[in-house]
């Protein structure tokens, strides 16, 4: 998957000021966004969270999910300790793009979960590839992370394609009225660890 390195800059935010690194990935146009904070590639585990783009939730305050709320979670986690990464990965809707979403969210306004509304428009119920993490990091010198999520999927994912997780550091919060079928779906059918759990998973390999 060829993915070029196209420039850095400063980005100043409420939490911190990151390094925002611009990846483009040449086959299709996506354009990847990769904040770091601090020195991120002397080898010691990064606290990460590969965040993959969520328009609604992410710039447009939706409670439908609970992208924004842990995406915010996940950029003050990064400048509490003063590094860390986070990935921005431009694979909307779970991989199946915007107006899908919205096809998809009219579904479930008429009752059907989130799973079921991905397959009736013909979508598997997750179409997010990270193989694209694998070269940024390399990029950026980065080789073993500690991974905010609540989706061991996620994790073996990453951890298949030759990224060291060294810890899954879980990420609880954004529970409100209007996503706690959503979220009840994504621990159901999709396997997240909704709970209040706290232990991190060691990758054995
Ligand atoms: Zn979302």
């Amino acid at each position: 998957m060829p993915v070029v390195f196209v420039a850095a800059s400063k980005l100043p935010t409420p939490f911190a000021t990151f390094t925002m690194n611009g990846f483009l990935e040449e086959e299709n146009g996506r354009e990847h966004v990769v904040l770091t904070l601090g020195d991120v590639s002397d080898g010691a585990p990064v606290l990460g969270r590969v965040h993959s783009e969520c328009l609604t939730g992410d710039a447009l305050f939706s409670q439908r999910c609970d992208c924004g709320s842990q995406l915010e979670a996940a950029l003050r986690a990064i400048a509490s300790q003063g590094r860390g990464v986070l990935l921005y990965l431009r694979q909307e809707g779970r991989g199946i793009g915007l107006m899908n979403k919205i096809r998809a969210y009219e579904l479930q306004d008429g009752g059907a979960d989130t799973v079921e509304a991905n397959e009736r428009l013909g979508f598997a119920a997750d179409q997010r590839d990270y193989a694209i993490c694998l070269p940024m990091l390399e990029h950026l010198g980065i080789r073993s992370l500690r991974l905010m999520t609540n989706n061991p999927r996620k994790v073996k994912a990453l951890t298949d394609m030759g990224i060291n997780v060294a810890e899954r550091v879980p990420l609880h919060t954004g529970q409100n009225p209007h996503n706690k079928l959503y979220l009840a779906t994504k621990a159901g059918k999709l396997g997240h660890m909704m709970g209040n759990e706290h232990q991190s998973e060691v990758d054995p390999a």
